[in-house]
């Protein structure tokens, strides 16, 4: 029926639970994201940092190991280049002269013999035979640098096929007191030496070291490849960082396979320049395991946390309606849907006192059918039931402010509070309903209404009950003025007025 009940469920503390449980879990659940989150960035960036530190100490090592051969031969170069120039040297025997040449001479299985060459480019002694093979290598590189610049110092050649085998050729400059051209000192290297070195180590299977010359070009390269060794590479933008700075690092998407890897150097100040490289997904792979296991176990705890939430929210929701509902059973008259004569109470004592505080008068009609006992007894109890109710929606529909109470007082007596209302308008309020029920009672009618009216502005000195009493007054007086009429307390005094 909708008779005026008032909805005031916004104070509901379970109503503020329900928010509240929700939004301390959504917090709880964002606060551990964050931490995991936090915590998983911290791992990799751990992990980042010992694949930087692992691979520096590599790319060290290989670089002291291979430094430390190239400045043994050059050590020997750099003896033959200047015990050639000794005068002494032509005036001894080939064996003498073998022994003090190669003497001191570093061998080792991946060393090839050193081959001294005249200022023609003809090979003249061998360390490894007393009767040199014709050979002419003016047009090899190694030769004729050192005779177009003096200054070159230890020349590292291309990689090349050098006596059979694949190596690079050291050489060195003889150099005349006179400082004239006398030819060169050269030896080998084998790309054995680098099987040999590189096997030892432990690679991953998408590893790469690459050992570069200081101009760019690929000395070696693991995992081996015939392809690239001996080209240049300093136009990429990496190698050129590689051969510029003495050490660092960046990332990028190999030419070759298209794989990402880090690449880090160290020491790129000398001849050879050594990089090693290790895929992304090798350094990540511990990482991404482990930040999948968490991640999957942190889903999982967030679905449950926000289920079991949600579902408690849903519940505490249902458990505040129905007090709602059971609230409003209480408070609710049941024939007419009017509030009830506690709830009426209630609502008198609220208004009494807001209007004392905010000094506004406090209107109340007390609303009783006539001869309403003769009607039960002629048309019975349910017809009379049917009245009731024809009468509570005369008044609602005379009632709309959200403020009034209207309320079923007892019987066949109403009451209605009206908080504002001067006793003038509290009559046309009354003059209202009372006309309703007439309009509504048909010709000729089947029940009419009387209405004590009274309305004051509360008085510390009083309490409500003189309100109630003054209109319950003002009702006897319409009873006792023929019924079907409002009469109007005078109050302060509560003297009557028809
Ligand atoms: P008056 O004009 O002087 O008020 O006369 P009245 O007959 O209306 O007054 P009285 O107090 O003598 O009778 C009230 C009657 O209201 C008595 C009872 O039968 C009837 N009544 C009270 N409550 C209900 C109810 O819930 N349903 C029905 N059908 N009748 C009710
Ligand atoms: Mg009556
Ligand atoms: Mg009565």
């Amino acid at each position: 029926m909708g008779l005026g009940r008032r909805n005031d469920k916004a104070s509901r503390p379970w109503r503020l639970s329900a928010k509240l449980l929700i939004v301390s879990s959504v917090a709880t659940v964002i606060g551990f994201s964050a931490i995991c989150a936090s915590v998983m960035i911290d791992m990799r960036r751990g992990e980042e940092a010992l694949a930087h530190q692992t691979l520096e100490n590599l790319a060290s090592g290989i670089d002291a190991d291979i430094s430390r051969n190239v400045e043994l031969f050059d050590l020997s170069l750099r003896a033959v280049a200047s015990n050639m120039v000794a005068p002494e040297l032509n005036q001894v025997s080939k064996p003498i002269r073998q022994l003090i040449l190669f003497d001191h001479a570093a061998t080792a299985k991946h060393f090839g013999a050193i081959q001294v060459f005249d200022a023609d480019g003809k090979l003249i002694v061998d360390a490894s035979t007393m009767d040199p093979a014709h050979e002419n290598r003016s047009d090899e590189e190694y030769f004729s640098v050192h005779r177009d610049r003096p200054d070159v110092g230890l020349f590292i050649s291309r990689p090349m096929l050098h006596h059979g085998a694949y190596a690079i050729v050291l050489s060195r400059r003889i150099t005349g007191d006179d400082g004239s051209f006398r030819g060169v000192v050269a030896g080998s290297i084998r790309f054995s030496y680098f099987h040999d070195l590189f096997s030892r180590l432990s690679l991953g299977p998408e590893d790469t070291i690459t050992v570069f010359r200081h101009d760019g070009t690929i000395i070696m390269r693991t995992p081996f490849d015939l392809d690239v060794i001996g080209k240049n590479l300093s136009h990429l933008p990496g190698v050129k960082r590689t051969l510029s700075e003495p050490s660092g690092y960046f990332s990028r998407n190999a030419a070759s396979d298209q794989v990402f890897r880090l690449y880090v150097w160290r020491d790129g100040t000398r001849p050879l320049v050594v990089l090693v490289g290790k895929p992304w997904d090798d350094i990540l792979r511990l990482w991404r395991t482990e930040a999948t296991r968490i991640g999957a176990i942190m889903l999982a705890l967030i679905a449950f946390v926000l289920g079991v939430t949600l579902f408690l929210a849903r519940e505490i929701g249902r458990r505040a309606i129905a007090e709602d509902k059971l609230e409003e059973m209480a408070t609710t008259d049941a024939l007419t849907g009017l509030k009830n004569r506690r709830k009426f109470d209630s609502a008198i004592d609220i208004e009494w006192r807001r209007a004392a505080r905010h000094k506004t008068p406090l209107a109340l009609l007390m609303i009783d059918a006539d001869h309403f006992k003769a009607y039960n007894d002629t048309f019975g109890h349910q017809a009379g039931d049917e009245v009731l109710v024809g009468i509570a929606i005369c008044i609602t529909e005379a009632v709309r402010r959200a403020g009034d109470c209207v309320a079923r007082y007892g019987g066949e007596e109403f009451a209605v509070l009206l908080p504002g209302l001067s006793a003038v308008e509290a009559l046309e309020v009354a003059e209202t309903i009372r006309l309703n029920v007439l309009q509504w009672s048909g010709d000729p009618p089947i029940t009419s209404v009387s209405i004590g009216i009274a309305s004051l502005t509360p008085d510390p000195a009083i309490d409500w009950a003189g309100l109630v009493m003054a209109a319950d007054r003002a009702l006897y007086a319409a009873k006792a003025n023929g019924r079907n009429c409002s009469v109007l307390a005078s109050v302060p005094k509560l003297s009557l007025v028809a």
